[in-house]
């Protein structure tokens, strides 16, 4: 058997061994694909943990951000064709058939397989996507820059449309990380007024240049005291922050009637005050990646060139690195993998 070189989790909580890994064989209805880039994600690093509930089986490979070239097809597959670029998600692939699936509620299918999870990922020089679900990546782009529009960006966007919040009406961004900076341009692109939260002037001065029409520091203001009294608090927010403290805050920046959806997913609780939740009418609700529907429009967006995501390339070699780099919260943007740089 042939193999091919992947950064692989032999045990959780150990180092990725960058080693010879079999090279896989695409089945019926799958496409092998030659990666060119790979986004790498903060849920790569759980699945690297092993300290999600359901843990995924080692040894594996990671990664869900991975864009390539279509190499060879399996049986019976007509969605894909040789030489196409395409890319793998979270959402590798769904039952079809459930009460989620056939409601348009894929991402909620409780048959799912995961990228880089419950099926080997993008962390190597091939990877099998299910030809159903691979993602086409639009004709022009860039393939590093388009990477992490795969999670972050399809996860950001799906979550603002589940916000409810129309043109012309306000969404707080709250996080202006690797997903926030994201949600800042895509809620621009789809035509809300942006008020970005953060508790680092330099996000926040990146947000700006990305469009948001106020700037609130979390860290020297009281942010909802400023929204209400600066718009009449907001019609939607986004959290995609990383601290619990922001989900309870997002409570106080809305208006009657507002909905919150939460993107981020730091362990904890936050306090949800009951009064306020029933006298202003206020939705909460939690939000994960998107369906394939959700993936063609959040592309689209990039390719009619309103998305700059920030990306940062290095190589597979350096992932231990780049995981040191994300523990410490020491990434801006996103990191994405080149993988011309291993060959
Ligand atoms: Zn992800
Ligand atoms: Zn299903």
């Amino acid at each position: 058997m042939s193999t091919m070189t992947a950064a692989v989790v032999d045990e959780f909580g150990a180092e990725l061994a960058v080693r010879d890994y079999d090279l896989p064989a695409p089945g019926p209805g799958q496409a092998l694909v030659r990666l060119i880039a790979s986004g790498v994600c903060h849920t790569d690093l759980h699945a690297a943990e092993g300290d999600w509930p359901v843990r995924p089986t080692p040894p594996f490979v990671p990664g869900h951000e991975g864009v390539g070239i279509v190499e060879e097809l399996g049986e019976g597959v007509t969605d894909l064709s040789v030489g196409q670029m395409v890319g793998n998600a979270w959402l590798w692939s769904a039952c079809g058939s459930c009460e989620h699936c056939r409601s348009g509620w894929e991402t909620l299918c409780e048959e799912q397989v995961n990228g880089g999870y419950t099926v080997d990922g993008s962390f190597g020089e091939y990877m099998i996507v299910d030809a159903r679900f691979a993602a086409a990546i639009p004709e022009g782009s860039d393939p590093h820059e388009v990477a992490p529009v795969l999670c972050a960006g399809v996860t950001v966007y799906k979550g603002l449309k589940c916000t409810g919040v129309r043109p012309g009406q306000w969404v707080v961004i709250s996080g202006i990380g690797g997903l926030g900076h994201l949600a800042v341009q895509y809620a621009v692109a789809m035509g809300m007024r942006v008020i970005a939260v953060d508790i680092a002037e330099e996000k926040l001065r990146l947000a700006a240049e990305h469009g948001a029409e106020i700037t609130l520091n979390a860290s020297t203001s009281d942010p909802a005291e400023e929204i209400q009294r600066r718009v009449g608090g907001s019609h939607g927010v986004l959290v995609t922050a990383v601290h619990p403290a922001a989900f309870g805050q997002a409570i106080s920046m809305t208006r009657r009637g507002g909905t919150i959806v939460f993107n981020g997913l730091p362990p904890g609780d936050f306090p949800a005050p009951i009064f306020d939740i029933v006298l202003k009418g206020l939705t909460i609700r939690g939000s994960i990646v998107g369906t394939r529907q959700d993936m063609v429009e959040a592309l689209e967006i990039y390719s009619r060139g309103q998305l700059r995501p920030r990306v940062s390339t290095r190589s597979l070699a350096e992932i231990n690195t780049v995981f040191d780099e994300m523990r410490r919260g020491a990434i801006d943007g996103r990191v994405v993998i080149d993988f011309a740089g291993d060959r």
